[in-house]
């Protein structure tokens, strides 16, 4: 058993992961690596105490600063859709509960993950520490994207982008995938994004609902 800051990885939590796991095969996850990392991850530990009980349910639940934790089906689709390989560079925008930044960390890529909620930032930081999850955070506006680690291998948008910003495009490698949840309101498209030796090309991949990704709003950022 593991123990994983204050809450115990038990054998009921792994039985637990497993029967997630076998839900998601019904809805379409079909990547071994994706599989294997939501098998380890302990999404218990990333939810409030209040939510323990039912964190491997496919629900979304509050996190803090009124944003939600994605729901498990939406991890694996955006991980799948990603086509991730060990050691690539991944960009995610959106920590938030620090759950999908954990998933592709367990898939040994190398993550940088920007979130735009101070209290989100201050908390997941050390929790992902703390769990052993090694990767960079940063506390800062994701349109910007990261430009002194550019190009990524791969760029994840965990929040529902009104437009495709132009910043996270320029810093995409010549061969690399964008995956973006697109539409203002209660519904976005997940658009794929392709760039092949530079040429870029879009695939759509269903509706899903996220909160808002957050413009620049004149604050510290
Ligand atoms: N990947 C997260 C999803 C959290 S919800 C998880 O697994 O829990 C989406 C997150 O995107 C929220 O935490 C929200 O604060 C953040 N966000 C919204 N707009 C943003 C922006 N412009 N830059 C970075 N993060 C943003």
């Amino acid at each position: 058993m593991s123990y994983f800051s204050g809450m115990l990885d038990t054998y009921r939590h792994k039985g637990m992961r497993r029967r997630m796991i076998k839900a998601l095969q019904d809805k379409g996850l079909t990547d071994q690596r994706v599989i294997e990392a939501m098998e380890k991850v302990p999404r218990h530990s990333f939810v409030d105490t209040a939510f323990v009980e039912h964190a491997y349910e496919d629900k979304a639940f509050p996190i803090a600063a009124g944003q939600t934790i994605s729901h498990p089906s939406t991890v694996a689709m955006q991980s799948q859709l990603l086509e991730c390989e060990p050691g690539m560079k991944v960009l995610e925008i959106g920590t938030g509960s620090g759950y999908q930044a954990a998933v592709l960390v367990q898939m040994g890529v190398k993550l940088y993950t920007i979130e735009r909620q101070r209290e989100l930032f201050t908390k997941t930081n050390p929790l992902l520490r703390k769990l052993g999850y090694k990767c960079e955070t940063y506390y800062g506006d994701g349109y910007k994207g990261k430009k002194v680690f550019a190009p990524f291998d791969r760029i994840i948008i965990t929040c529902g982008a009104p437009y495709i910003p132009q910043d996270l495009l320029d810093q995409m490698a010549s061969n690399s995938i964008m995956v973006i949840p697109v539409g203002e309101g209660n519904a976005q498209e997940m658009m794929l994004i392709r760039r092949t030796d530079g040429k870029l090309s879009e695939e759509r991949h269903g509706e899903y609902r996220f909160v808002p990704m957050l413009e620049h709003r004149g604050s510290d950022i």
